[in-house]
């Protein structure tokens, strides 16, 4: 299993996993062009994405993501409460439901509930059906709930957000209520409630640790690195970037 991202943080995120003859697509938040310039240098033909996994309705995610499917007829799967917040209503998808998982080819999609301000909220966990390796995609989560923790232990790959610095954001540009928003229990997860996470997880079998949806604004990527760089049993992280995503990691 491999994965690539297209571009990372609060103005576009797109993901790909890939498996055998499977590729998967998580989120879109760039325009159909902005998405087809940003997808050439990974050698994917737009047409070979067998779906498309949409998280949440915010436009970092969902932003690009009914044109792209309509335009290379890739199938959209997603949450009612999602689909209902965004997608024009005669458009059809296929149905996430949270702790149901589905088989799209080589590859096992697991959504996972978290708490976010948004609909129906979902992030997920991928698996390798023939040899078994585990892929974790968790951003856009207010909080550590035990659900997450439960469900992310024991994985392979493991793609956080590290969204903000709390002092950053809280001496940021930020105007009030959207600190309060970042910084609530529905917002984004802060540096330190995600190194709490990998504190909590078994990472004895984690081999590739990425870092994503790092706030421009609020949050550096030296400053992430360093934190992540101090705990034990953690593997030395990618740091996903807006501009560049990260190119392709093998799991
Ligand atoms: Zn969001
Ligand atoms: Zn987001």
């Amino acid at each position: 299993m491999r994965i690539a991202s297209l571009g990372s943080g609060s103005k576009g995120n797109a993901t790909l996993v890939q498996h055998g003859d499977t590729t998967l697509l998580v989120d879109n938040g760039f325009s159909l062009r902005k998405f087809t310039q940003r997808l050439e240098r990974f050698e994917i033909d737009p047409g070979s994405i067998d779906a498309l996994l949409l998280t949440h309705e915010h436009g970092d995610h969902s932003g690009g993501v009914e044109r792209l499917c309509v335009a290379h007829s890739i199938p959209l799967w997603t949450a009612v409460g999602t689909a209902r917040a965004v997608l024009s209503p005669q458009f059809e998808y296929r149905r996430l439901v949270a702790g149901q998982s589905i088989t799209i080819g080589d590859i096992e999609v697991l959504p996972v509930t978290v708490p976010h301000d948004a609909n129906e909220p979902l992030q997920f966990i991928f698996h390798q059906i023939d040899i078994g390796k585990r892929l974790g995609i968790l951003t856009d989560t207010g909080h550590i709930t035990r659900h997450i923790v439960d469900s992310f232990s024991c994985l392979d790959a493991l793609l956080l957000e590290f969204n903000y610095d709390s002092e950053m954001l809280e001496r940021g540009p930020y105007p009030e209520m959207l600190k309060q928003r970042v910084g609530g229990n529905h917002g984004h997860l802060s540096n330190d409630q995600s190194l709490d996470l990998l504190r909590r997880i078994d990472t004895s079998s984690l081999n590739c640790l990425i870092a994503a949806h790092i706030s421009e604004k609020n949050n550096s990527a030296e400053i992430v690195d360093a934190l992540i760089r101090q705990l034990d049993a953690v593997p030395v992280p990618v740091l996903a970037n807006q501009e560049a995503g990260f190119d392709w990691i093998s799991i």
